[in-house]
């Protein structure tokens, strides 16, 4: 990390051909294309301006001649998987949920505690808005290729059976799909009994259109679902060696939804935070950072600090270390109320 911070353009030398090798193997655009005659996508904060003949960075949008194609995020096509996951589950907003826990009972749960016996509609996007090297779900890269087998909001809104309480948009990352999960939200919300609790999550790296995010944070406020960022890196440079973009629209979005929203619902939080600790690169003075910044907005924003392991392009580096972990959780406690370690099976 030492050497990213006194050498930046040096390491962005050197991890640009990295992403851009690794995109090419997957078909996928080496950077956000942003061709001064190219047709404007507009769906995530990528803005991308795509050439004829070219595509977008998410790989699901394409200029045929001269009319912008997109082959998933739509309405009635979503490039996506979908499972079940009992409740309680192991969402990493888990521990201010009223699904896990019954905060914000009878509001948003129909039960005093956990919701035992229902299940979560967990929504897997086969697309995203930026590059990890330590992508834990990287078979997403994947997805974008094969979009025959994808799945329409009405369809995907009839597997909220009357025994699932919640619905969790992640990935990949909804960012890239995002008209798709507001018709699904919506349609789920719409046929559900008025007395009947059913929540609306996401799971993102943040880079959410501003209009869509706005959107996204008034479906969970009123559903008493969450919105959770993962607030990768502090360091503008370490961003993009990490993930291949910059950092500011989403330390953005994250302020402009906790300055707007937060406060109408604090007992059930509508916004929490994550940091994966990626050793030798995620550190303290990162945490320190990440943890003052969310603690000027409000000091009782959930923060979640995640044990990595390695995989994707970082697999040649060991999980992060116990003493990491703990180091990492004091420095985020002097300025926030509710801090937790999760992933504690993956720490060495
Ligand atoms: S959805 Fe985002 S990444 Fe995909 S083409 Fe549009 S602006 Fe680019
Ligand atoms: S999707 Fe939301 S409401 Fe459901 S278990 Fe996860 S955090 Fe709780």
């Amino acid at each position: 990390m030492n050497c990213i911070r006194s050498k930046p353009e040096e390491a962005l030398e050197i991890t640009r051909e990295i992403h851009s090798r690794s995109r090419r193997s997957f078909d996928l655009p080496e950077a956000p294309p942003r061709a001064a005659q190219g047709l404007p996508c507009g769906q995530c904060a990528n803005n991308c301006c795509i050439l004829e003949g070219c595509k977008g960075y998410c790989g699901l949008v394409e200029n045929c001649q001269g009319r912008l194609l997109r082959h998933g995020g739509t309405p009635d096509k979503g490039v996506l998987e979908w499972y079940y996951d009992p409740l309680p589950t192991n969402c990493v907003s888990w521990w201010s949920c009223p699904g896990c826990t019954g905060v914000g009972y009878p509001e948003y749960t129909d039960s005093a505690g956990p919701e035992v016996g229902y299940r979560n509609l967990a929504v897997f996007y086969g697309s995203c808005s930026t590059d990890c090297l330590f992508c834990q779900n990287w078979h997403h890269r994947r997805m974008a290729k094969d979009t025959a087998a994808s799945v329409s909001a009405g369809e995907l809104a009839t597997k909220a059976t009357s025994e699932t309480s919640c619905i969790c948009f992640f990935g990949g990352d909804p960012s890239t799909q995002m008209p798709h999960a507001l018709v699904t939200s919506e349609t789920i919300l719409k046929g559900r009994p008025k007395k009947r609790n059913f929540r609306i999550c996401w799971e993102t790296n943040g880079r959410m259109n501003p209009g869509y995010l706005e959107q996204a944070a008034g479906l969970s406020l009123r559903s008493g679902g969450n919105i959770k960022f993962d607030l990768k890196t502090w360091s503008p440079h370490l961003h993009e060696v990490l993930c291949g973009t910059p950092n500011r629209i989403t330390l953005d979005n994250f302020q402009t939804t906790v300055t707007k929203y937060y406060a109408q619902r604090p007992k059930v939080p509508l916004v929490t935070a994550s940091t994966l600790l990626v050793p030798g690169y995620v550190d303290v003075t990162e945490i320190r950072e990440i943890s003052r910044f969310i603690a000027e907005l409000n000091p009782s924003i959930p923060y979640t600090l995640l044990a990595f392991y390695p995989t994707y392009i970082l697999n040649d580096i060991p999980a992060t270390p116990k003493k990491q972990a703990e180091e990492c959780y004091r420095t985020a406690k002097k300025t926030l109320k509710n801090v937790r370690i999760g992933n504690i099976n993956l720490l060495r």
